[in-house]
């Protein structure tokens, strides 16, 4: 494939693209991945002829064979970032690059091709532009992307595919917190993990949230919108939730967050956090944090906030943890000050209301 990726892709415009008014209509009120735009990006690969044939074309259903690896043994991998739009009208991404490098480790772990990060960034450049008229503007509104990809070799021998395709859809999201920001109520899972040692925790790949999805019913059969998960091996560490990372705030302003263990997702909000907490001055320590030390710091006092970090929801103050005998913190207490304020740092970094001095935005 040429080596200047925008010359790689050629278009091939939807013919039944949603009409403006109904598009306007979901724009109005997208919820979240409910709604898809016109379009999609697609580069196949195969074992003889590598990357090939970039392409923007209709958003539609995908021809599989039954027997495609995918279907059999969960050969797939797959981000999540966002575009957001800002006030002058110009739409960007936040750190692209280190979502496609993300992308090329999930990669390496489930024995799929890696992708180049220029052909990853330029691949959402081009559906962004074939459908930019379905990047929201106003509140937190944003383009959820999801590049994935998939083993789409029909065979059903147990072995990494020799045929593969990478896509990239786009959904409209509208604000996380509609009615302003709410603390969450987590579960704590001791019945269940995520990951194990040299698993695929620190992959993004679909199993890791099958495996997630039964924890997740018995958080919501609990009250509670997320579930925490502890290290397999002793069952005392915490990890992450299942689809966001978590922090930890001193009533001395220091910072505490799971270190990157091998088994949790080393997410990009949380890496900008990271950074964004060291900006204000803030000490942040990566280290192993027991489940004990949450429970009593809460308890105590000790620990002044508790929070989670992820693409989707980017900062979400979290409220009570509770598990089969216990419940810590409160439904009522509000957002706390660090919390909110790094969530602002963030977000006006993101909408462009702030300078990007970390270089993290991508003109798309
Ligand atoms: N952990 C898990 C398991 C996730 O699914 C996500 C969402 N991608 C995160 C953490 C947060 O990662 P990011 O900040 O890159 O969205």
């Amino acid at each position: 494939m040429s080596t200047d990726p925008s010359a790689a892709f050629r278009t091939l415009p939807s013919d039944h693209p949603v009409p403006a008014g109904e598009r306007d209509a979901i724009l109005a009120n997208p919820g979240f991945g409910q709604h898809f735009t016109d379009h999609m990006a697609a580069i196949d690969w195969t074992v003889d002829q590598g990357w090939h044939d970039a392409r923007v074309q209709a958003y539609g259903p995908l021809t599989l064979s039954p027997a495609s690896a995918v279907l059999h043994y969960g050969q797939e991998i797959f981000e999540g970032l966002k575009a957001f739009r800002h006030a002058d009208g110009s739409v960007w991404s936040f750190r692209p690059d280190a979502n496609g490098a993300r992308l090329q480790r999930s990669a390496r772990r489930l024995a799929l091709p890696e992708l180049p990060v220029d052909l990853f960034v330029e691949s959402i450049r081009q559906l962004v532009r074939a459908d930019a008229a379905w990047v929201p503007s106003g509140g937190e509104s944003s383009l959820y992307l999801r590049p994935f990809m998939i083993a789409n070799e029909d065979f059903l021998g147990v072995r990494p595919a020799q045929r593969v395709a990478y896509y990239v859809i786009a959904s409209p999201a509208g604000a996380y917190f509609k009615g302003g920001i709410k603390p969450v109520s987590i579960w704590l899972s001791r019945d269940y993990a995520r990951a194990g040692r040299g698993g695929t925790g620190a992959a993004k790949c679909g199993g890791n949230y099958a495996a997630s999805l039964l924890p997740q019913k018995q958080a919501y059969d609990n009250g509670c919108a997320q579930v925490l998960f502890l290290d397999a091996e002793s069952g005392r560490h915490v990890e992450e939730l299942g689809g966001m990372n978590v922090f930890l705030v001193g009533r001395d302003g220091r910072v505490a967050t799971p270190e990157l263990s091998g088994s949790i997702l080393e997410g990009i909000t949380r890496a900008s956090v990271i950074q964004l907490l060291r900006d204000r001055g803030h000490e942040v320590v990566e280290r192993r944090i027991d489940i004990a030390e949450w429970i009593d710091g809460v308890r105590s006092g000790e620990i002044a906030e508790v929070f989670a970090c992820g693409t989707a929801a980017s900062i979400s103050p979290i409220g009570v943890l509770k598990g089969h005998d216990f419940s810590v913190g409160s439904a009522d207490a509000g957002a706390g000050e660090v919390t909110m304020a790094i969530r602002k740092d963030l977000t006006d970094i993101q909408y462009g209301r702030a300078p990007d001095r970390h270089g993290w935005l991508t003109r798309l």
